[in-house]
């Protein structure tokens, strides 16, 4: 995979994860029902929401930093030995910062 076709790949995950986290915080933010039993299964919407944000915001934080590592030529490096980062691995996850060694 060139440089390039990696940039573009993650920013498009950027785009994409900007838009879900979006969407999940104005679903959490939107006006709740004043039905009780609603609420409750409203709550516990949010709480899955919740973690999915949570996740989200992981993930943008780890493409963000690919990205950086991209700008300062560190790409594909693995950040725990040094070492490179296996083709097929960032093939399947482009973000990721260390090897499947230090990941372990
Ligand atoms: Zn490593």
């Amino acid at each position: 995979m060139t440089e390039s076709t990696t940039r573009t790949l993650l920013e498009g995950k950027l785009a994409a994860l900007e838009l879900r986290l979006a969407s999940i915080k104005r679903d959490v933010s939107r006006s709740h029902s004043s039905d009780s039993a609603e609420q409750a299964q409203e709550r516990e919407n949010d709480e899955v929401e919740d973690a999915i944000g949570v996740e989200t915001e992981q993930s943008l934080h780890l493409v963000r930093a690919a990205l950086a590592r991209l700008d300062e030529g560190r790409y594909g490096s693995c950040e725990g030995c040094g070492e490179n980062i296996a083709p097929a691995r960032l093939a399947v996850l482009p973000e990721a910062a260390l090897c499947v060694n230090c990941a372990g």
